[in-house]
Parts: structure tokens; sequence; C-alpha cells
């Protein structure tokens, strides 16, 4: 399959035979029809937009009940679909194309995407399925069709890699047939070439495909590189009385392990020797037990654990202070990494 002809015919003879042409907005395709659905898929799966697609344009049949409508009423009906800012980007869209494009969606890319809400995928998808104009469209089916297609490497969400997706893109959006070949390259990438399952031998791209060829079409589009998070180091001293019981204090509410019980979460030795002073505590020398890592959502914390023996005398705790006894554990809330650092002081006694 050597030029974009060939490769739209492809892709044009397999929707003839199998794409799909009986979805509610395939009827009546106005660009009202094809926008409301197209942000109604934007984050939501064909068969959950349905029946809300249905029922949408029950109530609100055209681009001019919408501007018309209550906010609450639009929020109403898209109630249970989520990512509200949708339908509220759809309102205003809406009233926009009633103030400053006289009730008509305008036949231009950049006046769509000068709507809220209206990327240029979307924009492509008004344009083409609704009004025959030549637009690429570029949503995430789309692009790992191509990604896989030409084996681009690298992440869609960085700029180059985007870049060449929608060159790739343009060049393959046929001049005749358009709103067809739109609806098929969405349906090849949702019913064919899976995210996780490409059916790479019932494809009518598989001749050309260089992720198939290279024999790693799951490998394309590449994932979002994994995000350097920042690491931050505490001392946790594991402070132990005469009778192996370990010093937990309870947590804020609110903030890191919220509520739940922990050893005193210190910057550095002199903490520890304030609190120490504090408590009344007669110590021994802490000794260094075994570092431990643990990773939060946003963040290392890299925790090294300490354990300081205190005299006989001390197993009276204030409120929120709790002397835990290794042997015979109380039902606390516990961390994680507490839990691990409690099973390991439990080993020194
Ligand atoms: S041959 Fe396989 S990987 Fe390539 S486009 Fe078709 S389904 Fe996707």
């Amino acid at each position: 399959m050597n030029s974009a002809a060939d490769f739209s015919a492809a892709v044009l003879e397999w929707y003839d035979r199998h794409g799909r042409k009986d979805l509610p907005w395939q009827q009546d395709m106005t660009p009202y029809r094809v926008w409301v659905s197209e942000i109604m898929l934007q984050q939501t799966q064909v068969a959950t937009v349905i029946p809300y697609f249905e029922r949408f344009m029950q109530t609100l049949p055209d681009v001019g009940a919408l501007a018309a409508a209550e906010p609450d009423e639009v929020l109403h009906l898209w109630t249970g679909l989520g990512y509200y800012s949708r339908a509220r980007n759809l309102h205003k869209a809406a009233k926009l194309v009633v103030t400053e494009f006289a009730g008509e969606f305008p036949r231009n890319i950049d006046q769509l995407i000068s709507l809220p809400g209206i990327g240029r995928s979307t924009a492509g998808a008004i344009a083409s399925l609704s009004m025959g104009l030549r637009a690429p469209i570029l949503d995430g089916n789309v692009k790992r069709v191509l990604a896989r297609y030409h084996a681009v490497a690298g992440w869609p969400g960085e700029k180059a890699v985007h870049d060449r997706l929608w060159v790739v893109a343009e060049r393959y959006t046929p001049h005749s047939r358009v709103n067809h070949y739109t609806q098929a390259m969405m349906d090849l990438g949702a019913t064919l070439c899976t995210r996780s399952k490409p059916s790479c031998l019932v494809c009518p791209l598989q001749a050309g495909c260089e992720a198939r060829l290279l024999g790693q079409p799951t490998q394309y589009p590449h994932s979002k590189p994994r995000k350097q998070i920042p690491v931050r180091q505490c001392l946790m001293p594991l402070v132990m009385n005469a009778e192996g019981d370990i010093w937990l204090q309870r947590r804020p509410d609110s903030g890191l392990w919220g509520g739940l019980w922990c050893p005193p979460q210190l910057d550095d030795r002199e903490q520890l020797a304030r609190l120490i002073e504090q408590q009344g505590w007669r110590a021994e020398a802490p000794e260094l037990l075994e570092p431990l890592r643990h990773t939060f959502s946003h963040f290392h914390l890299d925790i090294q654990p300490l354990l300081v023996r205190v005299m006989a005398g001390h197993s009276v705790a204030e409120p929120g202070q709790v002397w835990y006894n290794l042997r015979q554990p109380s039902r606390l809330g516990l961390a994680a990494p507490v839990k691990k650092l409690l099973a390991r002081a439990e080993l020194t006694i």
C-alpha cells in the first residue's frame, strides 16, 4: 500500500462491508447531532452514550433549543455521563452559534475551533461527517491506528509526535467520501485496532502497517512516560519502652495518613533530641534500622527508622498517643509502611 489513495481506498472498502452505519447520530447527520455525539463520546463508550444522546435530542433537538435551555436542564440531561465541563461548554457554544453565527454552525475549521469545548479533531469530525468538508480528525482511536501504521515512536501527548500524526492524518484524508472515511477510521480504531488486541489479520491496512510488520503492534503508540517524582526524607524513631511497646501518635485527620497511628515523623536528629527531652525520656543512643521507601502518587518518602530504647516507667500515654504492644496489637489504623516497621521492631525485642 504505497499511496494515500491506496490507504483511503482500503479503508473505504472496509467501511462499505464492516463500518457502523446504524448509530443514532449517523441518522440525520446535522452538525448539531454530530457535535453533541462527538462531545459525549470524548470520554465515554458508545453503548453508554446512546441513551443519553437519544434523551438529549428528544429534549433539545436543535442548537436553538440548547441555547435557550436552562443550565440545570442541560446538566440534568448530562447527569451520569461525568466530566460536566463538557455540558457547560456545549451550552456556552450553542449560545455563541446562535448569537455569533445566526444559528448555523460555521463551515470553517478555525471558526469551529473558536467555540468552547471544540478542539481540532472534534471540528474535523463535525466538518467531515455533517458537512462533507475535507478535514482530518485525530481522536484517540485514529491516533492509535496511524501511530501503528507508521510505527511512530513516542507518546502522542508530546508535541512533536502529535504534530507528526496530524501530518499523517491530513495526508490520508481523501477528497471524496470524507464522511465515510472519517467514520471508518474511528470504527477501525474502536473495533479492529484495539489497544491491547489488534485484529491485524482482518485489518484492511495490514499490508502496509509498520507496527504489524515489526511484530509489535501494541508497542505503538508509546505510553505516557512515567513522571519523575520527588524524593522526600524523614526520620522515624521507633521509641520502645522496657516492655517492648512502641510509642505511636495519632496523625491529624487531614493530610498524609490522616487519622492513622504512626511513629513521629521528624526531619533530623535535633528534632529527635527535642522530642526525647519534651517527653522526659531517658533514652539509649538511637540504633539505625534498615531504611524503607514508601511511594505516594506524587512523591517517594525515604524513611530512616531509628530504634530508640527508653527506660522503664513510661507506659502512660497522653490522649492521641499510645504505647503499642507489638505482641498483642490493639486494633488501630496503621499505614502500610508503619506496619512493616513495627514488624521489624518486634524482631529486636
Ligand atoms: S494491521 Fe494491526 S496494528 Fe496495523 S492498523 Fe491494522 S489492526 Fe492496527
